[in-house]
């Protein structure tokens, strides 16, 4: 599944005499609004930095992440000796499974960093510990850790199971499973559940875990599912959807079978070599 199997170590994040040697020896990312800086296509490693790094873990050497947002594009991309500043996802055919792992989860410790800037609780200005991965209030000590959205995504069976349920979103081209956040108060199952009756009036009862897949863009989790519906009847709810209908195998390979970087593929596929 792209984005999982990180194989940092992220271990030693507390020990700060080994993180000044680390970060000498070590590898920094350059990051401009959640995209990665690279150059010939190639993510730049800055050979040192004065900016609040993020350490991400260690492998043969330590890697860190640096978010240069506060400059302007150009500013940017020119103090890093990059190139340009490209979505991870846009980069993803070229990245070998390690490298999309550790780019994704960059931009997402990164994101939370930005957006942490300030305490939720008294508005004050929060500084990072743990090596970034903690940042606490400096007025009233609150401490602040990285948060994560999950979201469900899952493929809907019919009853008699030859056929599943894709949707298509408004001003969207392409047909797809669907999706939603985990709303508080409920499991992921409520969610499977809510989430297909509100958007395609569909009411399911068996719903299975199927796999996991790290999605920090910017902060998300994706678990998916299989779930199974007790009828065909399919009501859309024209807020989100335009349209949702039941596909066969054969209609779904027609419309050209794996599509991205997401567990959404797994979940297509996996469904699809049952028959
Ligand atoms: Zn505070």
């Amino acid at each position: 599944m792209p984005y999982n199997g990180l194989a940092l170590d992220r271990g030693r994040r507390s020990d700060a005499d080994w993180l000044a040697a680390a970060l000498d020896a070590g590898q920094i990312l350059a990051y401009w609004q959640d995209k990665c800086l690279v150059a010939g296509g190639r993510p730049v490693r800055l050979p040192t930095t004065d900016r609040e790094v993020v350490f991400l873990g260690a492998a043969e050497t330590a890697v860190f992440a640096a978010d240069l947002s506060d400059l302007d594009a150009d500013t940017a991309v020119a103090q890093a000796g990059a190139e340009a500043a490209v979505d991870i996802r846009v980069l993803f055919p070229q990245l070998d499974r390690q490298e999309a792992a550790t780019l994704a989860y960059a931009r997402g410790m990164l994101h939370w960093t930005r957006n942490q800037r300030f305490c939720g609780a008294c508005g004050g200005r929060t500084a990072a510990e743990q090596a970034g991965h903690v940042r606490r209030c400096a007025d009233c000590g609150k401490l602040h850790f990285p948060r994560i959205a999950p979201a469900v995504i899952m493929l809907v069976e019919s009853p008699d199971r030859e056929r599943c349920l894709l949707a298509r979103h408004r001003g969207a081209r392409d047909y797809s499973t669907l999706a939603g956040f985990v709303e508080i108060g409920e499991s992921l199952e409520d969610a499977v559940r809510r989430e297909l009756h509100e958007e395609a009036g569909v009411r399911v009862s068996e719903v299975s875990y199927q796999a996991s897949q790290a999605w920090p863009f910017p902060s998300g989790l994706m678990v998916g599912f299989r779930a199974r519906a007790d009828t065909e009847d399919v009501a859309v709810d024209h807020d989100e959807l335009a349209e949702a209908h039941w596909f066969t195998r054969d209609e779904v390979r027609a419309q050209g079978g794996t599509r991205h970087d997401s567990i959404e593929s797994y979940l297509v596929e996996t469904w699809l070599g049952e028959r």
